[in-house]
């Protein structure tokens, strides 16, 4: 089979899907490896890196070649209908952000598989997208926080006196909650966080984290945080409200699969929060969980709260992201690919959870 990596065309998107590293390994499984010249220059890996592979002078030269086609975020409608019948598509393909999408893909006859659907289950770690993607957001969170932030992160003793670390609160400790309250302790800060998911005070303090306690408990299915109710909702505003006057800096990840992201820092909330504050808001992608969060924007409230709401930080991060991402590809087409021949066990949940259309049949009603 031909693997095909072509530029990223979505906006402000640096990753790319195939690095220099998994090329060859690839490549070594036998399969035959076309990139579109300049494939990997935004996320700095230089078209002479990739050794042995074959380049097509634009990307619809390489999207004619492919019988897969490896992506971060996938190419505009338009052009996946250049793709071959019955060519595969790998990547984070979203099909809740374009509604276009799937009727594309499907009427061009491609069998997709969309990597943010992969199980969470031990034998999809390698191929975890979400989570190796996660965690560079969540370090780079805190990295923007710090930089807007008016004041120091580390406690400081000079001539000048002593200066206070800053007050951290990471809202939601999954795997980008949990990457921030590392980067923001190396950073000096006292961090506190915390989540509806119990087992989440542990690892918390395992990284030097304190688990601020909101009294609310909300595990759904496949290790993942359900809905609150409205009373679990009422009785962590009304601690959270109280708590935030006396914190600098917060970043928030919180996330409930399929859903909007739950909103927790209310307007009042920040109107409470001490001038020269941070809001740094990972949830932004989703509708952010503060109330105020402009997506995309950075902006001050009326009280002084310095409110950010970064989009796809992973792309920020492009190098490792990159990657992280480009192994979890490899691992996924590892599956199937054998002596050059891609062969798809539709009895592995693997393959059958993360496809979203089958050679152009979406195989089930799609949530
Ligand atoms: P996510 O991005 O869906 O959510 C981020 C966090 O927000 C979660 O920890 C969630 O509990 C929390 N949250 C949701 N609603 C909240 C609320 N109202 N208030 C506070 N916090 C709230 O989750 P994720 O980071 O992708 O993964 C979450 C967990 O899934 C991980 O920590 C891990 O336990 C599990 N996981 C398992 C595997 C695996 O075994 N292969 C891989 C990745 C993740």
């Amino acid at each position: 089979v031909s693997i095909v990596s072509i530029r990223e065309t979505a906006a402000g998107e640096r990753r790319v899907a195939l690095t220099p590293e998994t090329a060859k390994k690839l490549a070594a499984l036998g399969a035959r490896i076309v990139l579109e010249r300049g494939a990997g220059a935004a996320s700095y890996f230089p078209d002479d890196a990739y050794a042995g592979v074959g380049f097509a002078g634009d990307g619809d030269a390489a999207l004619a070649e492919a019988d897969v086609l490896v992506c971060v975020q996938p190419p505009d409608n338009a052009r996946l209908a250049r793709l071959k019948r019955g060519a595969v598509v790998i990547g984070l393909l979203a099909p809740h952000a374009d509604p276009g999408r799937l009727p594309a893909l499907a009427a061009a006859g491609l069998t997709a598989f969309s990597l943010e659907r992969l199980p969470r289950t031990t034998r999809a770690q390698a191929m975890d997208v979400l989570s190796s993607q996660a965690g560079m957001a969540g370090y780079k969170a805190v990295l923007i926080a710090a930089q807007l932030a008016p004041r120091y992160f580390p406690m400081l003793t000079t001539a000048a006196g002593t200066i206070r670390p800053s007050k951290v609160l990471i809202v939601g400790a999954g795997v980008a909650g949990l990457q921030a309250i590392a980067t923001a302790r190396r950073l000096g800060a006292q961090v506190e966080g915390f989540d509806v998911r119990p087992e989440t005070r542990e690892q918390i303090e395992s990284l030097g984290g304190k688990f601020l306690d909101l009294g609310v408990s909300a595990v759904g299915e496949g290790g993942y945080a359900r809905p609150l109710t409205d009373e679990e909702r009422a009785e962590q505003q009304r601690r959270l409200g109280e708590h935030l006057r006396n914190i600098d800096v917060i970043v928030t990840t919180a996330a409930v699969p399929g859903r909007p992201a739950p909103k927790i820092v209310s307007a009042a909330m920040v109107a409470g929060m001490k001038p020269g504050s941070v809001i740094v808001d990972l949830a932004a992608e989703t509708g952010g969980n503060c109330e105020l969060t402009r997506p995309g924007e950075t902006f001050e409230s009326g009280n002084g709260v310095t409110i950010a709401g970064p989009l796809n930080l992973a792309s920020q991060g492009a190098v490792h992201a990159s990657e992280m991402y480009a192994r979890n590809v490899h691992n996924f087409l590892a599956l199937s690919l054998k002596d050059g021949a891609l062969n798809l066990d539709w009895d592995d949940e693997l393959i059958a959870k993360t496809c979203l259309v089958r050679d152009g049949v979406a195989p089930e009603p799609q949530k």
